[in-house]
């Protein structure tokens, strides 16, 4: 784990106290307006699923998740329990309150059309993405989103071990069946979620599976 210690947590939260219990099938989007003090579990149902995931302020659409904010706030790359996920202005968006996982990637960004056919072949082109899943939900939330509202996002449950020289790896995952993540949210935040469709690299042990969604009010 290049020496990177896991802040493993448990949450006492009960599955049948939750307003909100749904099943992400693999390749598919999910988006969710949160309200303040609510809770986002986000589980690992099958295990070694990416999760692609992104936050918008519901009250101001432009201000999304910022990789950067984040980073810079907590000093360290790797999101795991106390992670302040924080929105371009440096607003405080959602913090991660347990992780049964230890450790989740904010650095390799989502795949795309574009990036599959640098990354592998011309051929994978046609081939079901995260980008596109994104674009489709935002879609469905508000016609004001666009392109220009897709920053660089969260891979829930994906390992991307950063090496002592400096370069990132797509590596086996060191998520398993039933890891979950879970997050508060600060005030009204949209989730937007691709349950990742990648074939081509092993973040998701190439063969996609469900992940699971639950909210809690506080
Ligand atoms: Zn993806």
């Amino acid at each position: 784990m290049n020496g990177v210690s896991l802040a493993k947590k448990e949450s006492q939260r009960k599955a049948e106290d939750a307003i909100l219990d749904v099943t992400v099938p693999a390749g598919e989007g999910w988006s969710h307006e949160l309200l303040p003090g609510q809770v986002l579990r986000i589980i690992d149902v099958e295990g070694n699923q990416a999760a692609d995931t992104l936050f918008y302020d519901a009250e101001h659409p432009h201000d999304h998740y910022s990789v950067t904010r984040t980073i810079a706030g907590q000093g360290g790359i790797y999101l795991t329990t106390s992670s302040v996920l924080r929105a371009e202005s440096g607003k405080p968006l959602l913090t991660i309150i347990a992780d049964t996982c230890g450790r989740h990637d904010t650095l390799g960004g989502a795949c795309s059309a574009e990036s599959n056919t640098v990354r592998y072949a011309h051929d994978t082109l046609p081939m079901h993405n995260c980008r596109d899943t994104f674009l489709l939900e935002l879609a469905k939330q508000s016609e004001r989103y666009g392109k220009r509202d897709l920053p660089p996002n969260i891979n829930f449950f994906m390992n991307v071990p950063v090496t002592p020289a400096g370069e990132l790896q797509f590596a086996d995952g060191i998520s398993g069946p039933g890891c979950y993540v879970e997050l508060e949210s600060h005030g009204r935040t949209l989730a937007l979620i691709s349950n990742c469709p990648q074939l081509n690299n092993p973040c998701n042990a190439y063969n996609p599976t469900p992940i699971r969604v639950l909210i809690w009010d506080n």
